[in-house]
């Protein structure tokens, strides 16, 4: 069967991180992009599995050199996914990126047949909760996030799938079934 390109993105905390890491633990075929950032690790973080941490002076040399398959700034920091792990990849596995909505559009210009899917929160309220219940953030922060959401959410139809993010068990088996079907569409293409 084909590999896929999946694109996951969504409003910051809905649980795109925590989906994507329950699919990568229960299925061999797929693959998550670790993405390179400027941004400082989070508690618990780790240096090429979660980011690739860099100083801003070695993400614009990356950047220079052309090494970004899409990049992009959030909250002042700078954000990309290196091309040369996603097509090497793409040749053994499935890929997912996590990425924002420009980052998404940017992506599905260079892969058309890349698979973008928005995740939704249940509500604002519960994103709100989520958001100041994971405790990475400081109160200015997540303001900030939040004033994104209604531009993300703009941007649900130009996406292939919107999966609403309530019961989690539930949102990564809708993703896992949208992965096995897109990998046969694939396959089906002559
Ligand atoms: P993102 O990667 O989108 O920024 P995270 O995966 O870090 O979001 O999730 C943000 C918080 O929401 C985390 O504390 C996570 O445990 C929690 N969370 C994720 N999915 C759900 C869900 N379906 N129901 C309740 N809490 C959730
Ligand atoms: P965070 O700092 O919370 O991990 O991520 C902040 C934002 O950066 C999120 O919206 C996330 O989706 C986005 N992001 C993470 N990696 C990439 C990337 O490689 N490219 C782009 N364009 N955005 C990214």
């Amino acid at each position: 069967m084909k590999n896929i390109l999946m694109v996951i993105s969504g409003p910051s905390g809905v649980g795109k991180g925590t989906i994507v890491k329950k699919i990568l633990e229960r299925r061999e075929d797929v693959v998550a992009s670790v993405s390179c950032t400027t941004r400082s690790p989070r508690k618990g973080e780790v240096d090429g599995k979660d980011y690739f941490f860099l100083s801003r002076e070695e993400f614009l040399k990356r950047k220079e050199e052309g090494d970004f398959l899409e990049c992009d700034e959030h909250f002042g920091n700078f954000y990309g996914t290196p091309m040369s792990f996603v097509k090497e990849t793409l040749k053994e596995r499935s890929v997912i990126l996590e990425i924002d909505v420009v980052g998404a559009l940017n992506a599905k210009r260079i892969f058309p047949e890349s698979v973008l899917v928005m995740i939704l929160p249940p509500s604002v309220e519960e994103l709100k909760k989520r958001l100041s219940g994971r405790r990475s953030e400081t109160e200015e922060e997540i303001e900030n996030r939040l004033k994104r959401l209604d531009y993300e959410l703009e941007k649900k139809e130009l996406y292939d799938y919107a999966v609403v993010n309530d019961e989690l068990e539930v949102s990564v088996k809708q993703i896992e079934e949208i992965i096995d079907q897109e990998k046969i569409k694939e396959s089906e293409k002559i």
